[in-house]
């Protein structure tokens, strides 16, 4: 399961996510990024904050600790 997920509906490949992540985990494959790194990902959320579009969201194992701390 990747750390981030690129929603390839929203995407409009505009490769800001790929401009602003330290960590080399985005690649424009056919005018859409995808994550073809996911294990360099530093959950910095840079990419997250940046997509013009609201493409990208964290994968579930990062949520998992923060939904344990509700419940
Ligand atoms: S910043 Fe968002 S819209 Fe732009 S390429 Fe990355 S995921 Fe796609
Ligand atoms: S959270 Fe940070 S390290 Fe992870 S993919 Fe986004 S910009 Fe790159």
């Amino acid at each position: 399961m990747p750390r981030v997920i690129v929603d390839q509906n929203k995407c409009i490949g505009c490769g800001t996510c790929i401009k602003v992540c330290p960590a080399g985990v985005y690649k424009i494959v056919q005018g859409k990024a995808h994550v073809v790194n996911p294990d360099a990902c530093l959950v910095c959320r840079a990419c997250i904050t940046h997509c013009p579009v609201n493409a990208i969201t964290l994968g579930p194992r990062e949520y998992e600790p923060i939904r344990r701390l509700y419940e």
